[in-house]
């Protein structure tokens, strides 16, 4: 990737481009590619070896890998499963129950705004004659609980709504979800990748029954995650979805990947010694580029709960702009204007066409005003911290000019 250097403010020197795209991935912290690098080379065992030194190294990493995840997230270690990242770990909890509860009842509730790895799942397992609730979201992002107090019935056998949202960052109230969930006998299911490391999660605390984990939402590598599957109160059993030597106590197949194990269980012990401090300059850095964007704009909406949101998330719709024209003239600025797995589509993104309600005289239109997405996260590690000094100027100027042509060419289009 070509860099350049300019000016910015305080005359620090910034490189660009600079990156804010953090929901979608997140560079690997140099400690953690320093955990994980022997266990490329000299520490190359397999850790289901069970006969020799060369296993039993792998296996003692893997080992300090699971404990530190469990730290974090207040579990213990033996209920953390690796797998090959959330989409896995999605696909496991959900299929897994549906297919080990089938006797009990065949209703699942999720939500509108999840992502895809859980929507996806769940169509699927409709075509397989379960029945599935999506539940609306608030005009805030979060779901009504009184709505999933009115889905539950006798043949509910799951719950799964994410813990924050990789879209607008808006936490979901997950603690009084499980609370529901536990008293109706009911899983709960939690796709927590994009909250774990950034704001406090506890297992047992916030009524989790399963939750998914990736490496790369966290400072870690790409292709690694873990579910969590509690063993007590209740004891949660799943039906395998990948069948092979019964590695992970028979509940995921396959040689473990020491490497990236070891790489999530570095992020994880990081994340547990530096997430409140970190999450406080990460919204000291996010309030600044929101107060500088609509200092200086008008007609600018932030997305979502403002209250209950990752420290971390902007996301940020203009009127008159498109968000793709948006996009194209900060090209050195990587922000984002949906999830990174639908990117390849120009429809607005559905998270936030779910919770949109037309505000007083604002002319604002799912399709012309697409939304900018500016997914903050950047700038606490590394390079990009300079960035937030430049990135509003740019996008200030970008917006501006915009809006001059469309309100002159076109004006705003209702309806
Ligand atoms: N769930 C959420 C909320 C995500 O943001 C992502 C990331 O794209 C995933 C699941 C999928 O994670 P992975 O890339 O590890 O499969």
């Amino acid at each position: 990737m070509s860099t350049n250097v300019i000016s910015g403010n305080g005359n620090q020197d910034v490189k660009l481009p600079i990156y804010m795209d953090n929901h979608a991935t997140t560079r690997t912290d140099p400690r953690v590619l320093e955990e994980m690098l022997p266990y490329f080379t000299e520490k190359f065992g397999n850790a289901a070896s069970r006969n020799h030194e060369f296993g039993w190294v792998a296996e003692q990493a893997v080992e300090q890998a699971r404990e530190r995840i469990a730290k974090l997230i207040g579990a213990t270690a033996k209920e953390i499963i690796f797998t090959s990242g959330a989409t896995e770990s999605d696909n496991l909890a959900i299929k897994g129950v549906a297919e080990m509860y089938k006797e009990k009842g065949n209703h699942i509730i999720t939500q509108a705004i999840e992502h895809k790895a859980v929507l996806d799942t769940c169509k699927r397992l409709e075509k397989y004659g379960f029945r599935v609730t999506y539940l609306p979201v608030q005009k805030d992002g979060r779901i009504d609980l009184d709505d999933l107090k009115r889905s539950m019935d006798d043949k509910t056998i799951l719950v799964t709504i994410m813990a924050a949202n990789n879209e607008i960052g808006v936490l979901q109230p997950i603690r009084e979800i499980g609370a529901l969930c536990h008293e109706r006998g009911v899983l709960f299911h939690t796709d927590a990748v994009q909250a774990i490391g950034k704001v406090p999660f506890n297992v047992i605390q916030d009524n989790v029954d399963l939750a998914s984990i990736t490496a790369h939402k966290l400072y870690g590598p790409k292709g690694v995650g873990a579910l969590y599957v509690r063993r007590k109160n209740p004891r949660v059993q799943l039906v395998a979805q990948i069948d092979g030597g019964g590695h992970e106590r028979g509940m995921r197949s396959g040689t473990l990947n020491v490497p990236g194990i070891v790489g999530l269980g570095k992020a994880c012990e990081i994340a547990t010694n530096g997430m409140a401090e970190e999450a406080k300059k990460l919204a000291a850095l996010r309030d600044r580029l929101k107060d500088a964007i609509m200092g200086q704009l008008d007609e600018v909406y932030i997305n979502g709960s403002v209250e209950h949101r990752l420290p971390g998330n902007l996301n940020i719709s203009f009127a008159y702009v498109e968000g793709e024209s948006l996009l194209m003239g900060i090209n050195d600025i990587a922000v984002s204007s949906g999830s990174a797995c639908t990117s390849a589509t120009l429809e607005p993104s559905y998270v936030l066409k779910a919770g949109r309600r037309r505000r007083p005289g604002a002319q604002l239109h799912s399709v012309r005003h697409r939304p900018l997405q500016h997914r903050s996260r950047s700038g606490l590690r590394g390079r990009a911290r300079g960035g937030h000094g430049e990135a509003p100027a740019r996008i200030v100027a970008v917006v501006r000019d915009g809006e001059r042509r469309n309100r002159f060419d076109e004006g705003p289009v209702g309806g």
